[in-house]
């Protein structure tokens, strides 16, 4: 990680970027206790920082922890970061988990720890793949039945999965992978949520094994504004045989066109890019006028 420099704010301090560490004890780092949010900057001014760091509140409350800062002291966290930093643009990662007071499986008595990272990440893909369109796997593993995992909730248990199904896909040469869910539905990318154009029509997963992404409710309020019909609906595989345009809505990935999806096709259409510029327009501070 090649930032070194500044600052990283831990349980209520604020700590340079090479001092902040936790002890290898850490309940979190053994079973995964730990919850995290993404969150960008754009001109010195994080977007929707309220939904992120509610979400973050909720994704501990589902793991059976209370973050010990209340969504107002996080949201300032962020924003006395950020401006510590020095960053217009910028990723905002919160990340609160259980800590080393004791080891095993119940960890009653540990600690919740909160941390806030803020560095320069402008494009989660290639940016020059990005306008062509970005190529994904099929991944093998597939999104849990929420009865089997606490799919709600932005824990980095969920996310094992993920990162296996990232890398086997990057070994091939494919920038991500979608993964299905357990029952063979299609579900999300390892961290973008993903949409679908036919006809006009905008088709996406319903998210209810999978995060119901804060850039993907943005995407589709976008979609609404300028009049394209938008269907959250089961998606099967093969209908990716007939779908003309695909993109994937996050944080980190913004809106990104997607060009192939194992031996499917698609073209980096108009809808993919309006709404690809319209996320662009909506995300940039809107400067009051001044009287
Ligand atoms: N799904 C997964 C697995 C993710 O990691 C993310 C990124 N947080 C998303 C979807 C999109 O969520 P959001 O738009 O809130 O960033």
């Amino acid at each position: 990680f090649d930032q070194l420099e500044g600052y990283i704010w831990m349980n209520g301090e604020f700590v340079r970027w090479t001092d902040a560490k936790v002890h290898v004890l850490t309940h979190g780092l053994h079973y995964a206790s730990s919850v995290f949010e993404g969150e960008r900057a754009y001109g010195g001014e994080i977007f929707k920082l309220n939904e992120h760091t509610e979400r973050l509140h909720e994704s501990a409350r589902i793991l059976g922890f209370t973050i010990p800062y209340s969504v107002d002291e996080l949201n300032d966290a962020c924003r006395k970061l950020l401006a510590k930093q020095g960053f217009q643009d910028a990723y905002v990662r919160p990340i609160a988990w259980r800590g080393s007071e004791s080891m095993g499986v119940s960890a009653q008595a540990n600690k919740i720890n909160v941390a806030i990272a803020i560095w320069q990440w402008p494009s989660y893909f290639d940016p020059a793949q990005k306008l062509k369109g970005i190529r994904l796997d099929m991944a093998e593993y597939r999104r849990p039945d929420p009865k089997t995992a606490p799919s709600k909730s932005k824990a980095a248990g969920l996310y094992m999965i993920c990162t296996i199904s990232k890398h086997a896909a990057e070994a091939k040469g494919y920038a991500d992978a979608l993964m299905l869910d357990w029952r063979g539905q299609v579900a999300e990318a390892t961290g973008a949520n993903v949409f679908f154009v036919k006809n006009g029509v905008i088709h996406t997963p319903k998210p209810d094994c999978f995060l119901d992404g804060i850039t993907r409710r943005t995407v589709i309020d976008l979609a609404k504004r300028r009049g394209y019909e938008v269907i959250e609906r089961v998606i099967m595989p093969e209908e990716m045989a007939d779908f003309e345009q695909c993109f994937l809505t996050g944080t980190a990935a913004e809106v990104t066109p997607v060009s192939e999806i194992g031996s499917y096709k698609f073209t980096v259409g108009e809808i993919a890019i309006n709404l690809m510029n319209d996320y662009a327009a909506e995300v940039t501070p809107k400067k009051v006028a001044a009287e």
